[in-house]
């Protein structure tokens, strides 16, 4: 049983060890065995998750991580576009997701959520050179481009049937992005922070946002339903890292506030 967890230790490092789903599976972990988690995340969500330089970063990259570190366990990052996410914890592919994921009363009915860690909601976004639309009630007839599976996803729905507009569908937020650029859509609805980021790194965005928020939000880091250890350490992992000013400073790496 020793060497076997000693080996099962040494193995956590690998890509593709489910050492995480061996060691839960028989109850609690020996003594010198760190667990290793796999978390889903978006594919492109700057300043949240992105690829640079053949690695992935953001704030929940470096949250995720940090967490980790601090509460001895061991994480294994996978991309995916955000519609699988959730799918993937219920159908235990995942042991957990940090994705700007919006905690939700649907969605906490099929994973947990940690405790709140950064405030969000959704703004509307059309292209820069656009004054026609200046909230939803200029929407009738327009065409808007959202992303599968997300809460944007869902204000489209609503607002396509209370304003009669159309809807499109997109995998990741570029794809949504370029399509009002292109004028192939005439609006957009992303997290305002996604969002505000973006217009203010790209100076060649042409993207603005319009009106008020249309709703605010929080997100969480989702993990399998009924796995309070995993959601313990994070909750336990996310306080720490509030407390000691790592977290502010995660933050201010990429936002610069
Ligand atoms: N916060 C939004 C949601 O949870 C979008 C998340 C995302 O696109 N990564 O639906």
């Amino acid at each position: 049983m020793l060497v076997m967890a000693l080996i099962l230790g040494a193995c956590g490092k690998q890509a593709g060890s489910s050492s995480a789903a061996n060691e839960s599976s028989q109850g609690s972990p020996s003594a010198g065995t760190v667990k290793k988690y796999t978390f889903g995340t978006d594919a492109t969500y700057p300043p949240f998750e992105f690829e640079k330089d053949g690695k992935y970063v953001g704030i929940d990259i470096d949250l995720i991580h940090a967490i980790a570190e601090i509460e001895g366990f061991e994480v294994e990052i996978k991309p995916m576009d955000f519609k699988a996410i959730i799918p993937a914890i219920t159908a235990g592919q995942l042991d957990g997701a940090i994705a700007g994921i919006s905690i939700t009363d649907e969605r906490k009915k099929v994973v947990g959520f940690s405790d709140p860690y950064y405030e969000a909601g959704l703004s509307l976004i059309v292209r820069d050179d656009n004054d026609a639309i200046k909230g939803p009630e200029d929407l009738k007839g327009k065409v808007i481009a959202t992303k599968k599976g997300t809460a944007s996803a869902k204000k489209s729905e609503e607002l396509a049937k209370q304003y009669g507009a159309k809807i499109t569908y997109f995998d990741d937020s570029p794809a949504m992005y370029q399509e009002v650029v292109n004028k192939n859509a005439d609006v957009t609805i992303e997290d305002y922070p996604v969002i505000s980021y973006k217009i203010a790194v790209d100076p060649n965005s042409h993207l603005k946002i319009v009106g008020d928020r249309l709703t605010g939000d929080s997100y969480g880091i989702a993990v399998g339903k009924k796995d309070e250890e995993l959601l313990q350490k994070i909750n336990d992992g996310l306080k720490k890292l509030k407390e000691n000013g790592k977290y502010d400073e995660i933050v201010k790496t990429y936002t610069g506030g």
